[in-house]
């Protein structure tokens, strides 16, 4: 069998072209004779490799001098934790609980601190952003939380909240890269790359540098202080070598193919297509309020579970793979990160026009 397109929420689509690249290089990396996979991160080959990943990143994403670009380990989950740890001086922080990812940071911080959960949407399962233009931010909050993309539920921040003067800190492993960012706005960027960016195993870390300490709690282990891994190059013990080495080719990929100015015109693309059919179906709905849908993931039912199982079934016959909706929400999702073609997302419409027909 070939390859299927593959709308899986993570690990999710790479781009073929990287693949390919990785595969050619895979037993003898640049004439070094080895893969980068045995080869030592001291080495001056995978010096280069990682310091090159990190100058392409600041380079798409604008980074300024004073933030720390960090390569960890540990997914956003271990940030869960790392940023409380880190980042509460005052001992507050508000979160905005918009979903699954964002009520389990809330819920890990308050083992560190006072955690105020300061707005949600779970009252209607997630399946929109709530207003924050005006909300009661804590006066001593250290930070203002956020998951800027929600995985599961297929909503996204717009706007980012008004934080009133506090730091954001935004996960967004699921919207990393799909578009512009100014960094300026944010205190903290961070994510897992399985999602949009590359093999799991790497988490990135985008740190304002005047919030990397030493004078941190005793407790707080060596491995999650910012100031270790700051000081290191994320060098501080053996990274995720060979991942952070795909993630640079999808860097180089992105720069190859415009940048994230082209990325967001490319997703806004491919999403409309999926949504503007979503609009016009009698059996398929969104699940998510509209202004605040994301171009990453697209949750959407039959209301029915027998026909949404059918759907399922049959999509994977046809090499539509992993459509399959989180189970708190039911249904189907379908995740078009960046690596997704046109095609891909042109494919499924019409796989769900003619499974419409079929099904009436
Ligand atoms: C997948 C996901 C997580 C969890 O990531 P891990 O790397 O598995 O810890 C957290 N936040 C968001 C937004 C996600 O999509």
């Amino acid at each position: 069998m070939g390859r299927v397109y593959n709308f899986s929420a993570g690990p999710a689509v790479l781009p073929e072209e990287v693949l390919k690249e990785a595969a050619a290089e895979m037993l003898d990396y640049q004439g070094s004779g080895m893969s980068v996979m045995e080869m030592s991160h001291r080495s001056k080959v995978y010096d280069d490799i990682i310091k090159t990943a990190e100058a392409d990143l600041r380079e798409l994403m604008g980074i300024p001098e004073n933030y720390e670009v960090l390569f960890l380990q540990g997914g956003a989950w271990t940030q869960f934790s790392a940023i409380p740890m880190n980042l509460m001086k005052n001992g507050v922080a508000d979160y905005i609980v918009t979903g699954q990812w964002a009520k389990k940071a809330w819920q890990e911080a308050q083992k560190y601190g006072k955690a105020v959960k300061v707005a949600s949407s779970e009252d209607e399962t997630f399946s929109y952003i709530p207003d924050c233009s005006d909300l009661p931010i804590d006066d001593d909050a250290d930070y203002v939380y956020i998951c800027e993309n929600n995985t599961i539920y297929g909503t996204k921040f717009w706007n980012l909240p008004n934080t009133k003067g506090k730091d954001l800190v935004a996960d967004v492993s699921s919207c990393f890269l799909s578009e512009p960012v100014d960094v300026n706005k944010y205190a903290v960027i961070y994510g897992g790359v399985q999602k949009n960016i590359g093999p799991a195993g790497v988490t990135i870390v985008i740190i304002r540098k005047d919030l990397i300490r030493d004078d941190l709690a005793e407790y707080v282990p060596t491995m999650l202080k910012y100031k270790t891994q700051a000081d290191a190059g994320s060098l501080f013990n053996t990274p995720p070598c060979y991942g952070i080495y795909i993630c640079g080719k999808v860097f180089k990929w992105l720069k190859a193919n415009g940048g994230l100015a082209a990325m967001k015109t490319r997703n806004e693309e491919k999403a409309k297509i999926l949504y503007d059919f979503l609009d016009q179906s009698d059996m398929f709905k969104g699940t998510v309020r509209k202004e605040d849908r994301s171009l990453m993931n697209v949750p959407f039912i039959t209301g029915n579970d027998e026909l949404d199982a059918k759907f399922v079934a049959e999509s994977k016959a046809a090499g539509l793979e992993n459509l399959k909706g989180h189970r708190s929400v039911g249904g189907m999702r379908a995740s078009i990160y960046n690596a997704m073609p046109k095609a891909g997302v042109e494919k499924l419409v019409e796989f769900m026009t003619e499974f419409e027909k079929a099904n009436k």
